[in-house]
């Protein structure tokens, strides 16, 4: 496997604090921020720390410390919404866009956290 990662792409000049962001959660190994162009009343983004490009990335060399974090982490920023719905939320949306198929535009791995109001079909006819 060959994963080739971009250190100047925008969320790891999030990460290292050279553009701001709208913070909603910060842990060791992750951090979550709200999207520059939310696409539901509720939109946030969630990254690992680390230099990967997009989740088969993460998974195949991820510690299994930042994956567990990284897993913890997407749970806390729903309760933190309020969006959970094992906490009397409305629920919500996990998507992770990879490569070329999955139309991905920042070359670092991160899961989008949508909800706010019913978000409708899962998919959209292509573009
Ligand atoms: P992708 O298409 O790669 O899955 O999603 C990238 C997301 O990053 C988009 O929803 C886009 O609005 C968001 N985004 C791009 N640049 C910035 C930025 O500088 N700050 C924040 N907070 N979000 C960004």
């Amino acid at each position: 496997m060959a994963y080739t990662y971009d250190t100047e792409n925008i969320f790891a000049k999030i990460i290292r604090g050279e553009i701001p962001c709208d913070k909603v959660l910060e842990t060791e190994h992750t951090l979550a921020f709200r999207d520059i162009a939310p696409q539901a009343p509720q939109h946030v983004l969630v990254i690992p720390k680390g230099p990967y490009v997009n989740y088969d990335h993460f998974a195949a060399e991820a510690s299994e410390e930042e994956v567990v974090d990284f897993v913890r982490a997407v749970g806390e920023v729903c309760r933190t919404l309020g969006i959970a719905p094992g906490d009397g939320g409305m629920g919500y949306r996990l998507i992770n866009n990879a490569g070329e198929a999955g139309v991905q535009e920042v070359p670092h791995m991160h899961v989008h956290v949508l909800s706010g109001r019913r978000l409708g079909r899962m998919l959209p006819k292509a573009d």
